[in-house]
């Protein structure tokens, strides 16, 4: 006797085949279980999927029916909870199920055997048998002295708020107001009440954020066992990546802490989910399934009935947003902490703007910035000075004809690398030795324009040259030491293991100013920093990007936060803004450390242009050989859609509520010889949306293999954009 099953496997890329396919088995399967099944020449990972909503396609003849070639029964069945995380991912964001579902699982799973899988499954119970006991095992977990500290009065009460409503909630809370430490209280008390609750704890990037994940372990190992605690990141190995996956599937692992793709793990039990730093733009994915980790976690906290927690000092507009007011039709439950604790305790840095109008033309620092490092370094504190653009400068060009550094296969400019003397395109990677003379004509004297932070870091080591470390006088030093000036950015950190160094030597004091990125400016805790730079970040202020103020604000605001952290040096502590528009009401509402009235503005700007939250969007970005035909394909699947769809039976009602946008490129349109073009769609709701979505992507598919589209490569689409 042998049963049909209807299998979820990854079927490549625009094939015809559907995701779910039909095999044959010679014992029924419950939904979810992890099946091997032969795919074409090869044998792929597959899961049961006994669904009635996603039928296997076609008919098939009883012959065609091939058999699943094993069971990985060690693997408890994934369980319907799960199963419709994924199903509803892929349907909001328009991937197949198929894609969605086996991203979603360890990759290592795809490559085991049932028998690798057994043997696997083994080692990790005995491991699991021989680890130590948690201490306090045999009465459960509720010790009634908990390591975690007394909350203050102010968490108390959002601790208290939490236990109570059903949420979501958004923490906004300033930076050093103990968010952290709310998150730890809340996911101890669950954990505590219920002995098979799991957690799941969700960062942008775990790299940069090491003292959370080291804050949680060393809350819970002594509580619940080493074990109890995993991560889930793409740092880490495959074989890792599936014992921890494997453990919170089974329920082993009581707190989950990881990066956007955790929202995807299995955890029969979740009861709480915190999504810290939710504003990240780190949380959306920019590859495959485009989805969002933090509206996931808020889907599936519903799903789940789980508790839901978003934390930020500076929250998405969409967060602030959704927390307005319940009677203003609010959804989630806003709870503020404004005041620092602990260490950080007295009040924020003070921000100084510096208006670069009045400083001489070109100057990358201004004097009064300057004398601020420089008294900084003479009293042995550390500055840190950020600039969003790595290299040495962006441009390299050519007084006498123009030449300029582009790059042969982008529509963009070769970023001047003085370390290596390469000119390299950030876009593509084509690198090429500086040339001696200019490509055009000859001339010899050719220079960058603009600075990067290769080149802030050259300026400040020599404007900082004639002064020395205080108290350095030894004999390798008989005048003092020199001032000591540290870069970090992608480019130095490219090396596994070479952030952490270069972080353990700021903290270890090794550094007087610190250049870097973005990345810096995030997460760290640098205790003995006291002065903040940012040297030109006004570009934000008139992008074309509509979330650029708000990418900047919340930037400058965590930049902000890692001064003055600690208690004996905060006093002291300053952020800088050097920027031509210092009466710019983002700098008046940072200098008052103002979020609401920042985003409120922001807010009613949004709401005049129509812009989301006040609307929905989505965008087809598409790629080919010619700008034409990436165009051309947009264009014709959009013709389609106004002209054919609305006759479709049913759809006038929703096509109407959905509006489309020219066909344009990309802001970078070539990249590595290929030409991209996008266009927008937007509603004003977004069911409407998403029904719009679903009806069109069959169009588009059928517009690509039309002859006008020949030089279409691919295309995609992405709910929610971040990006425009
Ligand atoms: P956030 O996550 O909001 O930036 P943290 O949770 O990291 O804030 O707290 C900031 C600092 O205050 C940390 O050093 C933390 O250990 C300390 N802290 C937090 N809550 C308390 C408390 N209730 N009592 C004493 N110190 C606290
Ligand atoms: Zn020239
Ligand atoms: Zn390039």
């Amino acid at each position: 006797m042998s049963v049909w099953l209807s299998i979820l496997v990854q079927t490549p890329a625009h094939s015809s085949l559907g995701p779910l396919l039909t095999y044959r088995s010679s014992v029924h399967l419950a939904s979810g279980t992890l099946v091997r099944v032969p795919l074409g020449k090869r044998e792929t990972l597959g899961v049961v999927w006994n669904d009635s909503d996603d039928n296997a396609a076609g008919e098939i003849a009883d012959n065609k029916v091939r058999e699943i070639t094993g069971v990985l029964d060690t693997v408890t069945p994934l369980g319907p909870a799960w199963q419709q995380l994924v199903r509803f991912a892929a349907q909001y964001y328009q991937r197949s199920l198929g894609e969605v579902a086996l991203a979603a699982l360890p990759p290592q799973l795809r490559d085991l055997t049932p028998q690798q899988m057994q043997r696997r499954c083994l080692r990790t119970q005995r491991a699991a048998a021989r680890a130590p006991e948690p201490p306090d095992a045999s009465s459960g977990l509720s010790t009634p002295q908990s390591p975690g500290r007394v909350l203050t009065e102010e968490q108390a009460k959002v601790v208290e708020q939490i236990a109570h409503s059903a949420g979501p909630h958004l923490l906004f809370g300033a930076t050093g107001s103990g968010k952290t430490e709310v998150y730890l209280h809340c996911v101890e008390s669950l954990l505590t009440q219920d002995p098979s609750a799991q957690a799941l704890v969700m960062v942008p990037e775990i790299n940069l954020t090491p003292q959370l994940e080291a804050r949680f372990r060393a809350r819970f190992a002594p509580l619940l066992g080493a074990q109890a605690v995993v991560s889930l990141h793409s740092g880490m190995t495959n074989p890792q990546r599936l014992a921890a996956w494997l453990a919170a599937h089974h329920g082993s692992a009581r707190i989950v802490l990881g990066t956007r793709m955790a929202v995807f793990a299995s955890m029969p039990s979740l009861k709480l989910i915190v999504v810290d730093e939710e504003h990240d733009p780190s949380y959306k994915s920019s590859e495959g399934a485009r989805y969002s980790a933090r509206d996931l976690a808020v889907y599936r906290g519903k799903l789940q009935g789980a508790k839901v927690l978003l934390g930020s000092a500076t929250p998405s507009l969409e967060s602030w947003y959704h927390s307005r007011p319940a009677a203003e039709g609010g959804r989630y439950l806003r709870l503020h902490m404004p005041a620092r604790v602990g260490a950080s305790a007295q009040s924020l840095p003070q921000v100084r703007r510096v208006d670069m109008n009045h400083q001489p033309r070109n100057a990358v620092f201004s004097l009064p910035l300057l004398q601020a490092i420089r008294e900084r370094v003479a009293r042995g504190e550390q500055s840190m000075v950020f600039l969003n653009r790595r290299g040495y400068a962006p441009v390299l060009h050519c007084a006498d004809c123009g030449w300029k550094s582009e790059c042969a296969h982008c529509s963009a400019f070769r970023v001047f690398h003085k370390v290596d003397r390469t000119l390299r395109c950030h876009h593509c990677g084509f690198t090429e030795r500086v040339p001696r003379a200019c490509p055009g004509c000859g001339n010899v004297d050719i220079t960058p324009m603009g600075r990067g932070t290769e080149q802030i870091e050259e300026q400040l080591g020599a404007l900082l040259d004639d002064i020395r470390r205080p108290d350095s006088i030894s004999e390798t030093f008989p005048e003092g030491e020199p001032v000591r000036v540290a870069r970090i950015d992608a480019d130095t950190t490219r090396l596994k293991g070479s952030l952490q160094a270069q972080l353990a030597a700021v903290h270890a004091g090794d550094v007087d100013v610190l250049v870097g990125t973005q990345m810096i400016a995030k997460g760290h805790d640098f205790r003995r920093i006291t002065l903040v730079a940012a040297v030109n970040p006004d570009g934000a202020l008139f992008s074309s990007d509509f979330r650029a103020p708000e990418r900047l604000f919340s930037l400058l605001l965590q930049a902000a936060g890692r001064a003055g952290r600690d208690a004996a040096l905060g006093e002291n502590s300053e952020v800088w803004i050097q920027t031509f528009q210092p009466a710019h009401p983002l700098y008046a509402a940072l200098k008052q450390y103002d979020y609401p009235s920042f985003a409120n503005r922001q807010l009613l700007e949004r709401a005049q242009a129509g812009m989301p939250p006040f609307s929905f969007q989505a965008l087809v970005r598409a790629e080919a050989r010619s700008q034409a035909a990436a165009q051309a394909f947009l264009t014709a699947a959009a013709a389609v859609a106004r002209d054919e769809m609305p006759t479709w039976e049913g759809w006038a009602e929703v096509v109407s509520q959905v509006t489309l946008y020219s066909a344009v490129p990309m802001s970078t349109a070539r990249v590595a010889n290929v030409e991209r073009a996008q266009m927008v769609v937007e509603s004003l709701s977004r069911s409407a949306l998403q029904a719009f979505l679903s009806g069109w992507q069959p169009v588009l598919h059928a517009t690509r293999s039309q002859p006008q589209c020949k030089g279409v490569i691919r295309w995609a689409i992405d709910v929610d954009p971040l990006a425009i």
